[in-house]
């Protein structure tokens, strides 16, 4: 199976509410899509959303890196030697890791569809079923509390807070807003997106504690890069804490795992560059019996079928944050995963199961 052509086109998907969190507010899903065809007619899938405020990846950056940087090196390569493929990617530039996991995506799909297997199987098949939580975006108080209560209602039982925004006795009020209104059935977890410094996280979470919030984790309490801040963060709480912007590669796990900096790791594959290195993440980080979220950008369900097939392939993968897809208008293509309220349905079909890319949303004007 020869890489033969390799293709890349744009799709913007409005959301039906603002994704708002410390970092950033989105209101467009923008994308581009990476389609690889092969010698032998398969043909495969991968996305890359622009983050620029986490990952560096813009649309233009991703489309350069994609098209005239890796794609260049990979044409005429065979897929049945596929670790070159993926050494090749890796070696072709530094940083760019949504452009990379997009290539490395397709590339997956093209190998699972030629082994004729669902992704999740040929990655290892261990979940036979996946549950994904949905996120409150930060906003007032009581629009927090109304909508973790409408997603309650819709039948998620996990339900993912974004903090870190203001100050952290905003963030008390948010979160005690949302535990009166919802109760104690419903699982919470924070995520303050590195919203908050070493010693005012550790306040905040002992506040949180003492008042019985019931918080099940915090994700990314400080900077990426202030690992020591991180780790005085685990050292001094009860609550989990989660790394997510602290851990792009396996070189970044290996650190956090090495120094106990976090006591659990967020997987994505816009930043680890794709699933060949997020498995080795997940794979590290059961050497250290650590379990691992695997969560998303704003993507698509090109992205998304991805992540979850990953994800429902390893044991300690414990932890499911798949609802990108669910806060778009419409649907990018026919087939991947489906949604039944917080249960995701993988598909059957080998590889993503993508039947077709559908026109909606597609940009005019690129090719
Ligand atoms: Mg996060």
């Amino acid at each position: 199976m020869i890489i033969e052509k390799i293709e890349t086109l744009n799709l913007a998907v409005p959301l039906h509410t603002p994704f708002k969190t410390a970092l950033r507010t989105v209101t467009v899903a923008e994308t581009v899509v990476v389609k690889i065809t092969c010698d032998n007619g398969v043909v495969g899938f991968g996305e890359a959303p622009p983050t620029h405020v986490i990952t560096g990846d813009s649309l233009a950056s991703i489309d350069y890196a994609v098209t005239k940087i890796i794609t260049p090196q990979l044409i005429g390569q065979s897929l049945l030697q596929s670790e070159r493929i993926f050494e090749k990617i890796h070696a072709a530039l530094v940083g760019n890791s949504s452009a990379k996991a997009a290539v490395d995506i397709a590339l997956y799909d093209c190998l699972a569809q030629q082994a004729n297997s669902p992704l999740a199987q040929y990655l290892g098949g261990y979940h036979e079923r996946i549950e994904t939580d949905y996120t409150v975006s930060v906003n007032s108080p009581q629009q927090m509390a109304a909508d973790a209560e409408d997603y309650c209602k819709k039948g998620f039982t996990v339900l993912k807070v974004k903090v870190g925004k203001d100050e952290i006795a905003t963030d008390i009020k948010r979160i005690t807003a949302i535990r009166e209104k919802i109760g104690n059935d419903v699982l919470i977890r924070l995520d303050a997106n590195q919203g908050w410094k070493p010693k005012e996280a550790v306040r905040a979470i002992n506040e949180m504690e003492q008042s019985g919030l019931a918080i099940e984790l915090v994700e990314q309490p400080v900077k990426a890069h202030d690992i020591q801040g991180l780790k005085y963060v685990t050292d001094n709480t009860d609550t989990m804490i989660m790394a997510d912007e602290s851990v792009f590669s396996p070189r970044d796990a290996k650190r956090i795992l090495e120094t106990c900096s976090a006591d659990l790791i967020n997987i994505k594959l816009m930043k680890a560059g794709g699933i060949h290195e997020a498995m080795k993440i997940a794979k590290l980080a059961d050497v250290y019996g650590v379990e691992c979220m695997v969560g998303s950008m704003i993507e698509t369900k090109i992205g998304i079928t991805a992540a979850a097939n990953f994800a429902a392939s390893q044991p300690n993968i414990t932890r499911f944050d798949f609802d990108a897809p669910l806060m778009l208008s419409g649907d990018v293509i026919e087939g991947g995963i489906e949604y039944e309220g917080k249960q995701i349905h993988l598909n059957d079909a080998p590889g993503l199961g993508i039947a077709k890319l559908k026109e909606d949303f597609l940009q005019k004007g690129m090719d």
